[in-house]
């Protein structure tokens, strides 16, 4: 993901954050420049690939932070994740419920 889902600004890899990585799986987050929405993004190894998916959030990066102390993404919970991301409406609340 380069460029901000909504307004198409282009990203600087420098306003990226790194929340946390872990067995191959990272979980980025960066906030757009422009107009200001959050995007988190999980880059993962899956059967499939390298996978990419980004979501927005109205979490920001300390908030995104505390879900991972919390939590540990497994390779199936990515997996998920894939599927719940081909519905509409998506949010970090559905992450947060897997
Ligand atoms: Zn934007």
């Amino acid at each position: 993901m380069k460029e901000c889902p909504l307004c198409e600004t282009s990203f600087e890899l420098d306003r990226i954050k790194v929340v946390d990585q872990k067995g191959g799986t990272h979980i980025l987050h960066i906030t757009c420049p422009s107009c200001k929405h959050a995007v988190v993004i999980l880059v993962g190894v899956t059967e499939m690939g390298i996978g990419l998916v980004g979501l927005l959030s109205d979490l920001n990066y300390d908030d995104v932070r505390q879900f991972r102390s919390k939590r540990t993404i497994t390779q199936d919970q990515l997996l998920e994740f894939y599927h719940i991301l081909q519905s509409d409406h998506i949010s970090l609340v559905n992450l947060l419920t897997i």
